[in-house]
């Protein structure tokens, strides 16, 4: 096998395709697709890959079916991650060090100049670029721009003009993630460690100790009145401190979190939990209760301290048991004041019990703690003597109570810890007073934004739900921080816009980034963007002709056809851009389309850069070739799927891209002469040229490889068997050929833009016109025929292996008529349930007895077994078994190794003939 240069083959096509994907607005009808755009404080590896593989796939069959795509690509360096990468390079973090320089492999000197934020970003854009172009992405690069270019500072700012005026950003006070570090709140990209962290909201219960407080946080306030005990861990060293003057007893890292949220604390002394065992707290609702030690109390959590309901929470029922089982607090009895339809007197006393559970540390705990509070929540009440409210209610209205009434207190926590900023240091709730929100909580703007998305293609159809669900519980959005690189608020320039919020509405600027680049950024005022984007009268200007035609190429571009974009972004990105789009373009300006992507996995587990999880996008090209990574990529599962990348399985795709290089160059010496296979290969083309077509058109890469690959390699397989033996092939291999490399273009560019040059194709592949199925070389009755000796040679290779002499010859029994009949009659029924007893209603038949009622019970199973599309073949065509066999018998006789015959069944005398079929022959060895 020859074996080609794949790197060179590269180098030339990369040379070949320098300008080739520069989009401009022709006659033609567009089709644009955008990416979201990466942020480049690392290298790309596999996974990242994909994202933009996909779409460079489906850019490219669109731009073989005749429209004018555009595939653009652009940098996001908003905010503050790779300011807190060059603060951990300059302070000598060993851990940052090792990522960039032995995982991403920076240059000593390019990393010690990393000290500057701007370098990073500049060495990874570029580094992307050069990546993304080796990977054969058809990318129109005179668009490329950053979020900090001065002309892209100022389209932010318009964009921000109207969403203020429109009303859509508010001042407030709100709980954000917050790095006292970096001195800023924290997005989902800020963070290391807790990225899926959501704040929750507690009440703090204050007992009375002393002449201090206590407070516990509960996420279920109206269980105060069940309270039996708190909990403290001996082994923690707690605090009294001063909050807003009042003394308070809480853990120390409470102590630190309270001061982020709007309270005032001065640490005064320590206090060891051992000491605080067996004393006594009080609070108006549930009276003097003692305090118990649990080592199960994290300090890390709320308060560092929790009040005991064991009557209602699992938790506090098995450590209250466990302490009784040993003898202590024997007096304490669970308090119950929730009823729950299906619980007895002590729901988490059920709960336990029924669950048979031994031990606090048993793993279902979570989940029978989850079980118990979801019932109280929806269908318990109070006890009368409590008021008899709903849970529901009580939740509310005794949080309002204890705040009124009893010194409570709201305090922020994570649902899940630890929250670490980039930079490495410990995340905080803070409440921040004059912090820009963008009002996504708005009914009227959801309204808009549900009202469009029905409008909206999806892929695939089951995210519809999911960003559904997001548009309805989204909350307010802090969208300005204080640190980072970005566009500032243009009202208040002390702020910052955050990346998720500067990234929302880039598809329109896109459509004319290389036109902005010849503008200085103080041309670029509103008016210019409200005409150029909203259609709104053109300035005066100087270079107004420009700007006409600016505004003409917005026009064709815009709205984009499809977003492409992992399923992680449908809380947050992909969901922001649909309230920004409908909050300032019109109607006809709103996107028509996303698909969203599955994740990656690297050998069975989550790629992840942080963990170094991850094969590095450029070793892979450099190892395997670009063609490989792509076919593997987009092969080996549907985009909206996870996929794993495994170095074994890619080796392979390697094979298969080598098999198809000498498949079309071997095919050139191939004589023109059409042969029955030639027809047969032929036909079968048109249907693959289908379906790879409808595939991609529905964003289905690995469903078209199947069919533009492996399907016509498998048909290939089956014309070799056929030519006669010394034979090279024939006219079919020219067709095919010219087929299959366009069909094989936009997965495998690369190696098809090289054989087509080879093949004295016209111009380049990635421009050459997609195949389109031809009616008139269809042939429905061939292919039946040759599916037909497929299987009976399929048949007779399996009856050859468990003969135990050696035969001296082959008869094929062909069905007669009247069986052929009771076929067709059976396929065609609709309730093949009740065939038999139709067709023997039929005297011919019924005469026959038992050997037509055994012939309906055959052909019902056949009809069953067969691809309905060989059975919908059978019944429209004209097959004519025998002939089909007397044509083919010298390549029987070659498949078999034996003399073959060709009779009807009432020709045999054999016992055997009697099994014939239609489309089953028998099969008798003598
Ligand atoms: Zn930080």
């Amino acid at each position: 096998m020859n074996i080609p240069d794949f790197g060179q083959l590269e180098r030339d096509c990369l040379h070949a395709w320098d300008h080739a994907f520069e989009a401009n607005p022709t006659g033609k009808e567009k089709f644009y697709l955008t990416v979201a755009y990466p942020y480049p404080s690392g290298a790309m590896h596999v996974g990242h890959g994909r994202t933009y593989i996909v779409p460079d796939v489906i850019a490219r069959f669109w731009r073989m079916r005749g429209r004018e795509v555009l595939y653009p690509m652009a940098f996001h360096v908003t905010g503050a991650p790779v300011i807190g990468i060059s603060k951990r390079i300059a302070r000598g973090d060993e851990k940052a060090i090792r990522l960039y320089r032995d995982l991403y492999k920076v240059p000593p000197e390019t990393l010690k100049q990393f000290v500057d934020p701007l370098t990073i970003v500049r060495h990874f854009s570029d580094e992307y670029q050069r990546v993304m172009s080796a990977c054969g992405l058809s990318i129109d690069w005179r668009r490329r721009f950053t979020t900090v270019d001065p002309q892209y500072s100022k389209f932010i700012e318009w964009q921000w003009k109207h969403l203020h005026e429109g009303g859509h950003v508010k001042k407030g006070a709100h709980p954000v993630r917050f790095c006292p570090q970096c001195d800023n709140p924290v997005g989902d990209h800020d963070l290391l460690e807790g990225d899926k962290a959501e704040i929750q909201k507690f009440v703090l219960v204050m007992f009375r100790w002393k002449d201090a407080f206590i407070p516990t946080a509960t996420l279920r306030p109206e269980t105060i009145y069940g309270v039996t005990n708190l909990w403290v861990n001996p082994e923690v060293t707690y605090v009294r401190a001063r909050v807003d003057g009042v003394p308070w007893i809480v853990s120390r890292e409470a102590a630190e979190k309270l001061s982020f949220q709007d309270h005032t604390v001065t640490v005064e002394d320590e206090i060891p939990g051992s000491s605080l065992v067996d004393e006594t707290v009080s609070h108006r609702l549930c009276g003097n209760v003692p305090i118990l030690p649990a080592k199960f109390v994290d300090p890390g959590m709320a308060t560092g301290l929790v009040m005991s309901v064991p009557a209602h929470a699992p938790f506090d029922y098995i450590a209250l048991r466990d302490l009784q089982s040993k003898g202590l607090y024997a007096h304490i009895r669970p308090v119950r004041l929730i009823k729950v339809p299906g619980y007895g007197e002590f729901p988490a006393k059920d709960a336990v019990e029924k669950a048979g559970i031994s031990s606090q540390d048993d793993p279902r705990m979570d989940e029978i703690t989850q079980q118990v509070y979801s019932a109280e929540f929806t269908s318990g009440r109070l006890l009368p003597e409590l008021g008899g409210q709903t849970v529901r209610e009580a939740r509310e209205s005794v949080a309002a109570l204890l705040i009124e009434n009893d010194s409570s207190r709201y305090m922020y926590e994570f649902d899940t810890r630890p929250v670490v900023c980039r930079c490495g240091n410990q995340v905080f709730v803070k409440i921040l007073h004059d912090q820009w929100f963008l009002e996504y909580s708005d009914p009227a703007w959801k309204a808009l934004v549900s009202r469009h998305l029905e409008d909206m293609t999806l892929v695939p159809p089951e995210v519809r739900a999911e960003f559904e669900r997001t548009v309805s519980w989204l909350k307010d959005w802090a969208c300005t921080r204080r640190v980072g690189l970005g566009t500032r608020l243009p009202w208040d320039p002390d702020w910052l816009i955050e990346p998720l919020s500067d990234s929302t509405i880039y598809m329109a600027y896109y459509t004319i980034a290389h036109h902005l680049k010849e503008f200085s950024p103080e041309e670029l005022t509103p008016g210019v963007f409200d005409y150029l984007f909203l259609g709104k009268e053109c300035p005066d200007h100087p270079r107004r002709e420009k700007l006409v035609q600016m505004r003409r190429e917005f026009c064709y571009w815009y709205p984009y056809d499809y977003r492409f974009s992992a399923k992680d972004l449908i809380s947050n990105h992909l969901t922001f851009q649909l309230f920004h789009h409908v909050a300032i373009f019109p109607r006809t300006c709103l996107p028509r389309g996303m698909v969203v992507f599955g994740m990656g996995l690297l050998n069975g587990a989550k790629m992840s850069s942080s963990k170094g999880n991850v094969f590095l996008l450029e070793d892979a090209v450099r190892e395997f070739g670009a063609d490989t990574v792509r076919m593997f990529l987009v092969g080996s599962a549907e985009p909206w799927q996870d996929f794993d990348w495994r170095n074994e399985l890619v080796s392979s795709t390697r094979k298969q891209i080598e098999r198809f290089y000498n498949t079309i160059m071997e095919s050139r010496d191939a004589p023109r002469t059409m042969s029955v296979a030639d027809a047969w290969l032929v036909s079968r083309l048109q249907q693959h040229i289908q379906r790879t077509t409808e595939a991609l058109e529905r964003f289905q890469t690995r469903q078209a490889l199947q069919e533009a690959f492996f399907a016509i390699e498998s048909d290939l397989k089956w014309y070799r068997r056929r030519l006669v033996p010394g034979t090279p092939g024939g006219g079919a291999l020219h067709e095919l050929a010219s087929v299959w490399m366009r069909l094989m273009a936009p997965v495998i560019p690369f190696t098809c833009e090289k054989l087509w040059k080879e093949s004295g194709g016209k111009g380049l592949v990635s421009y050459a016109q997609w195949p389109v199925p031809e009616q008139v070389k269809m042939n429905g009755d061939l292919e039946l025929a040759e599916e037909l000796l497929m299987r009976t040679i399929e048949d007779i290779e399996s009856i050859q292996k468990v003969l135990q002499a050696t035969p001296s010859s082959l008869s094929l029994c062909i069905a007669p008529a009247w069986k052929r009949d009771i076929f067709s009659r059976v396929a065609r029924a609709d309730d093949r349930n009740a065939v038999m007893r139709d067709i023997m209603k039929d005297e011919q038949v019924r005469k026959m007895g038992k050997t037509a009622a055994e012939t309906i019970k055959q052909c019902t199973s056949l009809v069953h077994r067969l691809p309905p599309a060989i059975v919908e073949q059978y019944l429209a065509g004209k097959l004519d078994e025998k002939a089909v066999f007397l044509s083919a018998r010298d390549f029987i006789e070659k498949e078999a190794g034996v003399p073959v015959t060709i009779v009807d069944e009432d020709e045999s005398a054999h016992p055997r003939a009697k099994l014939a079929l239609p489309l089953k022959p028998a099969i008798i060895f003598e």
